[in-house]
C-alpha cells in the first residue's frame, strides 16, 4: 500500500486510502466528487469549499483538512514559512534580550552588538527547530523504521511538519505590540503549535495520537536538550 504513488498520488480526506482522482469533469461545467472505494464518501469534499473553511477546519485541527492540504493540494510554501517564522522567533527573543539589558546609550558599538545579538538568536531558534525536528524523526525511525523509508516519506513528513508550525506567525503580534506581550501567550502559541504538529505526524504517517505525541515529546527533549548545552556553553539564550 505504501509508496505507491503511480495512481494520482490523491489521498481520501476520511479514510487516508489512495484516490486516482478527486473530481471527474463532465464537460460543460459539470463536475463530481469522486467516491471513494473503501469508505464510500467523497474523496475530498474540500476541494468545494472557501479556502477560510479550510483554514478554519485546520485551526481546529481536523484531520480532514490536514489530509487535504498535505496530500491533495500542491501547497509549496513550507520553506519560506518556516524561514519566516524563525525570522519572528528570534525577534521576540532579541526584543526579551533588550528588555533584560537596559542600554539606553545609542553608541555605534552598542548598534552592532545589538545587530549581532539578532543573528545569534536567529541561530539559536535555527538550531532549535532542527533539534526538535531531529528528535521526532529519530522517534519515529526508531518505533516504525518501516514509514520512513523512502525519500518521499521522509520529504513529506517534513513539510507537514514545517506548514504545521504555521502557529508561530501568531508572534507576528508580539513584533508590532512588543511589550504588550505576556508570557503564558507565548507558551499558548507553543501549545498551539505542538497539538498541530502532532496532529501533521498522525495524518502522514496514519499514527495512532499516543505515537504522535511521543514523537513530539522526544522532539522537545532533543530542543531542551540544545537549550542545556547553549546555557552550559555560556552562549545565554
Ligand atoms: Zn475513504
Amino acid at each position: 500500500m505504501m509508496g505507491s504513488d503511480s495512481c494520482g498520488g490523491y489521498r481520501c480526506v476520511e479514510c487516508s486510502d489512495e484516490a486516482s482522482e478527486l473530481y471527474r469533469d463532465y464537460q460543460r461545467g459539470v463536475l463530481r466528487l469522486s467516491i471513494c472505494k473503501s469508505c464510500q464518501k467523497p474523496v475530498d469534499k474540500y476541494i468545494e469549499y472557501d479556502p477560510v473553511i479550510i483554514l478554519i477546519n485546520a485551526i481546529l485541527c481536523k484531520a480532514q483538512a490536514y489530509r487535504h492540504i498535505l496530500f491533495n493540494t500542491k501547497i509549496n510554501i513550507h520553506g519560506k514559512l518556516c524561514i519566516f517564522c524563525l525570522l519572528c522567533e528570534a525577534y521576540v527573543r532579541w526584543l526579551q534580550l533588550q528588555d533584560s539589558s537596559q542600554n539606553i546609550d545609542p553608541d555605534d558599538l552598542i548598534r552592532y552588538a545589538k545587530e549581532w545579538d539578532f543573528y545569534r538568536m536567529f541561530g539559536i531558534a535555527v538550531l532549535e527547530q532542527t533539534a526538535f525536528l531531529v528528535g521526532i524523526f529519530t522517534a519515529l525511525w526508531v518505533a516504525r523504521a518501516e514509514m520512513l523509508k523512502t525519500k518521499s516519506d521522509f520529504i513529506l513528513l517534513l513539510k507537514a511538519l514545517l506548514l504545521s508550525s504555521y502557529g508561530k506567525l501568531l508572534l507576528i503580534p508580539a513584533v508590532i505590540w512588543e511589550h504588550d506581550y505576556t508570557p503564558s501567550c507565548l507558551h499558548l502559541i507553543k501549545v498551539f503549535v505542538l497539538t498541530s504538529n502532532s496532529q501533521a505526524i498522525r495524518v502522514t504517517l496514519n499514527l495512532s495520537r499516543k505515537f504522535a505525541l511521543l514523537a513530539i515529546l522526544s522532539g522537545l527533549l532533543f530542543e531542551s536538550g540544545v537549550v542545556y548545552l547553549f546555557q552550559r556553553t555560556g552562549l545565554n539564550v
